[in-house]
């Protein structure tokens, strides 16, 4: 492989081996979705698995529907 190539040349191998990782992580795709997001603190759920009652399960306080940028979920 040409890639394996230029990583023996350069030397530094261990960095740019482990970013070109990261790129390729297959299940970072972004999907544009609703969350309720607690009016008190950083809690917050998707809607897929919020509590009946849309209350925070962190502090109990009301939530709020708002679009988030987040990780696709395979099941
Ligand atoms: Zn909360």
């Amino acid at each position: 492989m040409e890639v394996v190539a230029i990583i023996k040349k350069k030397g530094g191998t261990h960095m740019f081996f482990n970013r070109k990782g990261a790129e390729e992580k297959p299940e970072e795709v972004l999907m544009s979705m609703e969350v309720y997001a607690c009016n008190s603190c950083n809690g917050w759920m998707r809607k897929d698995f919020a509590t009946d009652d849309l209350l925070c399960p962190l502090c109990g306080d009301q939530t709020s529907v708002e679009m988030r940028e987040l990780p696709q979920i395979s099941n």
